[in-house]
């Protein structure tokens, strides 16, 4: 399983983009994507996100 973001949250701040380890975040205007391929669930996004956006999903 990979991390996944909740667009209801999200602020697109950015600040998960920069700390994923595999670069797996994407962020393009109001979308922030998450690639399940590159995901290694390490919750680096999910500790420094403001707003509790993103979760890891085992
Ligand atoms: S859980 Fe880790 S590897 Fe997956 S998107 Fe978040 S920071 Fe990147
Ligand atoms: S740190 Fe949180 S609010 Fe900021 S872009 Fe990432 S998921 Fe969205």
């Amino acid at each position: 399983m990979a991390a996944k973001n909740n667009f209801e949250k999200c602020l697109y701040c950015g600040g998960c983009v920069g700390v994923c380890p595999v670069q797996a975040i994407t962020l393009k205007d109001t979308r922030l994507i998450i690639d399940p391929k590159k995901c290694i669930n390490c919750g680096a996004c999910v500790s420094i996100c403001p707003v509790g956006a993103n979760k890891v999903e085992k």
